[in-house]
């Protein structure tokens, strides 16, 4: 067969990329409501009906759009929000990738309404292509209507949870913005009932308080560039799960286990080992200290220095609990100087060794992650941490425990068979491991699911590994090996 390199068509591209943005309605709702909020709405009102599938409706009062902004907006890398590499060092408003709307219309039937004070316009279009383009009456603002979610890709369409997730997911996603943003009003409507409805200019402890009832504490804390605010709840509202923790950077929420620990170390006797506290806190920091163009979603940030935020959610934790103490050298800890790198090995534990990993992690102080090593300190000795033999590890009990869920990969993988291997042998045997495969003619493997701890992005060399031998022990910390990851703070915390 003649291979030729051809440019695949535009609407395709955005069919493809639309995996790493759109994940589900409530990703949708997110990139929705977060563009009306960039564009300086006051008011916002959402409504989904069918988890999403049958339509995700946001409506603004924001600045809007002219005629050839609305024809242009769901191109890929359309944006008004950025014009050149240096805005990337401080980006202030919400989108700045001018993706989202491109792969929200490349997976749905969608109409946009908009009107910038002066001109009104409809667009109309499905699967990335507009059909309609005409002149409409609005007030200033923008409404999109999103229906037949994923009509054009079947995979995605079937690998969608259940409504009712959906629909709670979306809640979440509106509660949490809504957190953020104290000063607007929110409404939100499910199948035609209100689910959230709160008004404009409140305070950020009312708004907290009349989505999530009572949080007791205060904090307010600020050092150098940094500056901490928002409340905590008393703990006997803490629970088993991370769903009562709420952080945001510079507005945007975050994902962060590393923060989330800090927090609960500042809370320290006051709460029982596995509980997790309940807190909506924001961190305001300058923006070229943290970067938060690290996932497609927005959903993590790395910062320049991770161990001197982790300290900063510590502290300000801990001054919110003694208010009008000072305190002293055991929150501001600096590393000693610590030369041969043999000096703090005897205190390092041997990751390799079974016994090794009931090592609780409760009490320790994280400082930096070195490459593969993360180096925490307890009480009085600093442990280093081999992440890469923490990784193969939680992968290895991923796989003999298989506890937790495989996840649904957005683009199922297709991996080619060498001949010499029986395919549906092949797709039993890492159904064994929690991976959900299929085999298709022509020696192609189709993979569906993933357990965590196993991205899509590196399942061909792990399958390479895994073709090599079959010793599961030995297998993983390969395939680890194989990675040459670095680490970041979070995802050390994730896996311990
Ligand atoms: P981004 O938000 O990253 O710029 P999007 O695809 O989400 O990318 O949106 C593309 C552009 O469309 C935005 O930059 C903005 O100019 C315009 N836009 C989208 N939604 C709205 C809205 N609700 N009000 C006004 N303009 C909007
Ligand atoms: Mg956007």
């Amino acid at each position: 067969m003649e291979r030729k390199i051809i440019r695949l068509p535009e609407a395709l591209i955005n069919k493809i990329a639309a995996g790493e943005v759109v994940e589900n309605s409530a990703s949708i709702v997110k990139e929705l409501v977060e563009n009306s909020l960039d564009a300086g709405a006051r008011r916002i009102q959402i409504e989904i009906q069918g988890g999403g599938k049958t339509l995700i409706k946001v409506e603004d009062d924001g600045f809007g759009m002219g005629p050839e902004d609305a024809a242009l907006c769901i191109e890929r890398h359309a944006t008004s929000k950025i014009k050149g590499e240096e805005d990337l060092e401080s980006i202030l408003t919400m989108g700045f990738r001018g993706e989202a709307l491109a792969a929200i219309a490349a997976v749905s039937q969608f109409e946009i309404k908009t009107a910038d004070g002066v001109k009104g316009t409809r667009v109309l279009g499905e699967g990335g292509l507009i059909t309609t383009l005409e002149p409409c009456a609005r007030n200033r603002g923008t409404t999109v209507e999103i229906r037949s979610l994923f009509f054009n890709v079947p995979a995605r369409k079937k690998f969608q949870k259940s409504n009712g997730a959906n629909t709670s997911q979306a809640i979440r996603v509106v509660e949490t913005l809504s957190l953020a943003h104290p000063e607007i009003a929110f409404l939100m409507k499910v199948d035609g009932k209100k689910s959230l409805d709160v008004g404009a200019g409140e305070t950020h402890k009312e708004r907290i308080e009349s989505l999530l009832g009572k949080h007791d504490h205060e904090v307010l804390f600020e050092k150098g560039e940094a500056r901490i605010h928002g409340l905590l709840a008393s703990v006997e509202k803490a629970s088993g799960n991370r769903s009562g923790q709420h952080l945001f950077v510079n507005r945007r929420p975050i994902f962060s286990p590393f923060i989330a620990r800090a927090v609960k170390m500042g809370f320290g006797t006051r709460l029982a080992e596995h509980a997790f506290p309940a807190f909506v806190l924001f961190l305001e920091i300058a923006p070229d200290l943290v970067d938060i163009n690290v996932h497609p979603q927005k959903k993590e940030a790395r910062f320049q220095d991770e161990g001197k935020i982790f300290r900063l959610f510590e502290e300000a934790v801990v001054s919110s609990f003694e208010k009008g103490k000072s305190f002293g050298e055991s929150l501001t800890f600096t590393p000693p100087v610590l030369s041969p790198f043999s000096s703090f090995e005897r205190s390092a534990p041997h990751f390799e060794e079974e016994r090794s990993f009931h090592f609780e992690f409760q009490n320790e102080r994280p400082l930096v992650v070195f490459g593969n090593y993360l180096a925490v300190m307890r009480e009085e000795s600093l442990l280093l941490v081999d992440l890469q033999a923490a990784h193969a590890r939680a992968l290895y009990d991923s796989f003999t425990e298989k506890r937790a869920e495989a996840q649904a990969l957005i683009w199922p993988l297709e991996i080619e068979l060498s001949f010499d291997l029986d395919g549906e042998k092949v797709a039993d045997e890492l159904k064994e491991l929690g991976i959900e495969s299929r085999f298709l003619g022509k020696k192609m493997l189709v993979v569906d699911a993933l357990p965590p701890f196993l991205d899509a992005a590196s399942f061909t060399q792990f399958f390479q590994s895994w073709k090599e031998g079959k010793k599961l022990s030995a297998l993983t910390s390969r395939f680890c090996k194989s990675l040459k990851k670095s680490y970041s703070l979070d995802e050390a915390f994730f896996l311990l």
